[in-house]
């Protein structure tokens, strides 16, 4: 992890929170970042679309491939601020990025941000036919955490219902 990857995280958090700072509407941010030049910041957009794949990943990847008129990503870094659920690792994963680096892990959030069966992201990346992707989480976790309901939070199936 480096001082860029700081900087791209932050850039990414300043996108999550553009959504507002209720950890209820799921402010979450991704940035793709290719030879120091941002080419897509996009937040999670699932129920504002409304559809149910518009994670601030995919949203990213989409927009990444627009601006870049590529239909693959290589040499480029994804970041994301919370842990890329499987939809979104595999599509890291097809869309050929290089590295995925993510802010806040599963252990850091309410398990209301992730699948109800765990799927780990990163044995996913480790068994993935592909020897150059490489998956880092950390980047700025506390304050990427601080995006989300902490994992113990006291949540009713209301409040849960909203990703
Ligand atoms: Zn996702």
């Amino acid at each position: 992890m480096t001082e860029d990857d700081e900087r791209w995280m932050r850039l990414a958090i300043e996108v999550a929170r553009s959504k507002g700072s209720d950890p209820a509407d799921a402010p979450l941010g991704s940035v793709i970042v290719r030879d120091g030049r941002v080419i897509a910041a996009e937040r999670n957009q699932t129920e504002e679309l409304p559809d149910a794949t518009a994670h601030a990943e995919m949203m990213a990847i989409r927009r990444g491939c627009e601006a870049s008129g590529e239909l693959e990503l290589r040499g480029a870094t994804l970041y994301s601020t919370l842990q890329p659920c499987g939809m979104c690792t595999m599509a890291s994963i097809w869309s050929k990025v290089g590295r995925v680096v993510y802010g806040a892990g599963r252990e850091d959030v309410h398990p209301m941000y992730f699948e109800a069966k765990h799927i780990d992201t990163l044995s996913f990346i480790a068994d993935a036919y592909r020897e150059d992707i490489v998956i880092e989480g950390g980047c700025l976790r506390d304050e990427c955490a601080s995006l989300y309901y902490p994992p113990d939070a006291d949540l009713s199936f209301e409040e849960q219902a909203n990703l």
